[in-house]
């Protein structure tokens, strides 16, 4: 597929950016841009700037107004919201800030002020109902959590507003992000990325979710690829304008532990759910990717394995105390 270049002429705006995908995503937009091209912005501020950020509540629709005028920008990746654990616990709140922001991106961009909107959807906007293995793209939709609801609600509003007034939004449902840039925000899968931290700096882990918990998951690597392909595809091969399913790998956390055993043989991990456990019974198990393969040329990349592999070195030379891997 031809994918098409940068316009030069207009900056990139992440908001979200200090999060767990911002960070990376952040990263590898300046790389291929430029620091100057690429504005990070977030309700937090960062501990250190590198490059231009924005202090942003996205909620605020003229503060979003007024940093896409002062920067100049024409493509957005609105990544901020509240996932899906910690939704669990202020329903209401995680409501406002996923709906209002992702509103106020749409709206500003039927004004014409954002030529290109990304904004993520997930998994959770499956619930008990759908199928749980090759969940299809278009299948039953009944989550169970307040984040689910709102992706779903989310996804509808995409496909809403470039229908009625042309938006070119475009999106994809993440699976569970496996990164080591950045620990996760509080979502059900973020047992994925603590188990490498457990593992490198104790030798062992507790999971939150039980051991043949099968969810499906990917790199980060692969998930920011994903993003920045979808976001260079050609207009017309987006057939798909609520949110793409987009499929890794899956595996439960006992399969996860066996294969750090691979580079650790003695780490060890125990199980004990807890009220993550029935978010995660409410997930697919694996989702059929096909509709992402075929209109824009998905293909991952990473396993299981060669995942774990760059995880345990990287999270060691970053996080690491002195344990050391063998195979
Ligand atoms: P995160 O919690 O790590 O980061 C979110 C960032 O948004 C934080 O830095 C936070 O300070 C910022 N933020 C929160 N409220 C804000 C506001 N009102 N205005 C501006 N910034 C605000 O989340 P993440 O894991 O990086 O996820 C990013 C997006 O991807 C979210 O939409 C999430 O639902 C989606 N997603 C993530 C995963 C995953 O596994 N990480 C899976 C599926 C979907």
């Amino acid at each position: 597929m031809q994918f098409e270049a940068f316009n030069p002429y207009t900056r990139i705006l992440v908001i979200g950016a200090l999060g767990q995908i911002g960070t990376e995503l952040l990263e590898e937009l300046r790389n291929r841009h430029g620091v100057e091209n690429v504005v990070a912005a977030d309700l937090r501020k960062p501990d250190s700037a590198v490059g231009p950020f924005a202090q942003l509540d996205v909620t605020d629709r003229e503060q979003l107004r007024r940093v896409l005028e002062e920067y100049k920008i024409g493509q957005v990746y609105h990544l901020a919201a509240i996932l899906s654990a910690k939704g669990e616990q202020n329903p209401v709140m995680a409501w406002d800030i996923n709906m209002q922001g992702l509103l106020n991106a749409l709206e500003l961009a039927r004004e014409g002020l954002i030529e290109r909107l990304f904004w993520p959807s997930s998994i959770a906007v499956f619930g008990p109902l759908a199928p749980k293995d090759g969940t299809p793209q278009h299948t039953v939709t009944d989550p169970t959590t307040v984040y689910g609801i709102s992706k779903l609600a989310g996804e509808r509003w995409c496909a809403y507003y470039h229908k009625k007034y042309g938006v070119d939004v475009r999106s994809i449902r993440y699976p569970g992000l496996i990164g080591y840039k950045a620990l996760p925000g509080g979502g059900t899968t973020d047992y994925s990325v603590e188990i490498f931290h457990a593992a490198v700096n104790k030798g062992s882990y507790t999971s939150f979710l039980a051991e043949d918990t099968i969810l499906p998951m990917m790199f980060m690597p692969d998930a920011i690829r994903a993003t920045i392909e979808l976001m260079e595809a050609p207009a017309e091969a987006i057939r798909v304008r609520s949110a793409y399913n987009l499929q890794g790998f899956s595996f439960s956390p006992e399969e996860l532990t066996k294969s750090i055993q691979k580079f650790l043989p003695d780490f060890t991990c125990g199980y004990e759910p807890d009220f993550r456990q029935e978010i995660a019974n409410s997930w697919p198990h694996q989702i059929d990717d096909s509709a992402a393969r075929g209109d824009w040329g998905w293909q991952p990349e990473y396993d299981l394995n060669s995942m774990a592999e760059v995880m345990l070195r990287e999270v060691k030379a970053r996080f690491g105390k002195a344990v050391a891997l063998g195979h």
